[in-house]
C-alpha cells in the first residue's frame, strides 16, 4: 500500500500553513516532486494526484522516464550537470536548477540553438560556503548572469536555486535560504535582459517550511512523498 496520496494532502497542507504565517499565497509556492530512484508507476501516481512538475539529478534517468511518460509533466533538472550529459535532457527538460559555469553555458547553448529552444534555468549559488555544495559564490553571480544575459541567447534566467547545509540548527538554515532571497532582490533591481527572478528554488523534505517563510517559489521535496529512497533498486 503506498501512502503516497496521503503524503501529498500532508505536505501540501503544510505548504499552505507556512504560505499563510508568511502572507503569501498558496498558489505562489510549486511543489516539485523528485522522483529520482523512484520508479514511473509512482511518478504516474503523483501526477494523477494533481503533481505538474518532478525534479530528477541524473540526466539519462530522465531521459528514460521521460520515454515513458513525456510531457505529461514538467521535467526540471535539479542535480548538478556535467556538460557530456546536456545531450540526453536538452529537448526533454522544462528546466535546469543547477547553471554554476560558463562552460554549461556554452553547451546548453550550442544544443539549445540548434533544436530551436531557449532552456529556462536557475542560477545555483553556494549561500552556505560548504565546500561540498556545487553552486556559485554569492559574490560571483552577478557578474556571471550579466555576462549569460549578453552571451547566450538561447539560455533563459529565471531565478535561483540553493541547498541548505545539514545541520539541526534552524537559524542557519533560515540565513541561507534569506541569503538567496536577498541576493535575487539585488539582481532583480538591476533589469537585466532576458533575465527575472521569478523563481527561488530552495527547501527540500527537512527544511521547506522555513524556505517558504523565507520567500521559496519552488520546494523540491522526495523522501516526504514516496518515502526513503532506494538506491539499489
Ligand atoms: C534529492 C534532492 C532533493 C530532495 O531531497 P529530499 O530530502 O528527499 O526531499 C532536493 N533537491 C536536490 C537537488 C536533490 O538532489
Amino acid at each position: 500500500m503506498s501512502n503516497i496520496k496521503e503524503n501529498l494532502n500532508y505536505i501540501r497542507n503544510n505548504i499552505k500553513k507556512s504560505t499563510e504565517k508568511s502572507s503569501r499565497k498558496e498558489n505562489d509556492v510549486m511543489l516539485l516532486a523528485v522522483t529520482k530512484t523512484v520508479d514511473v508507476d509512482a511518478i504516474q501516481e503523483v501526477i494523477d494526484n494533481g503533481i505538474t512538475n518532478v525534479g530528477e539529478n541524473k540526466p539519462q534517468e530522465l531521459a528514460r522516464k521521460y520515454d515513458v511518460l513525456g510531457d505529461k509533466v514538467n521535467w526540471h533538472l535539479i542535480g548538478s550537470l556535467q556538460t557530456n550529459k546536456v545531450k540526453y535532457i536538452i529537448d526533454k527538460v522544462y528546466m535546469i536548477h543547477s547553471l554554476d559555469r560558463e562552460v554549461l553555458c556554452e553547451e546548453i547553448q550550442k544544443r539549445a540553438e540548434k533544436i530551436n529552444r531557449t532552456i529556462n534555468c536557475l542560477v545555483q549559488v553556494n549561500i552556505s560556503k560548504e565546500e561540498s555544495k556545487h553552486g556559485l559564490d554569492k559574490e560571483d553571480v552577478l557578474s556571471f548572469i550579466e555576462n549569460v544575459s549578453k552571451k547566450y541567447k538561447n539560455i533563459r534566467i529565471r531565478g535561483l536555486m540553493t541547498m541548505a547545509p545539514f545541520t539541526e540548527d534552524e537559524k542557519t538554515v533560515r540565513s541561507v535560504f534569506k541569503g538567496l532571497k536577498d541576493l535575487s532582490i539585488n539582481i532583480e533591481q538591476k533589469n537585466i535582459p532576458n533575465v527575472s527572478m521569478e523563481y527561488l528554488s530552495m527547501g527540500m523534505s527537512n527544511d521547506y517550511e522555513i524556505a517558504i517563510e523565507e520567500g521559496s517559489t519552488i520546494v523540491r521535496v522526495g523522501t516526504s512523498i514516496f518515502g526513503e529512497r532506494n538506491y539499489n533498486k
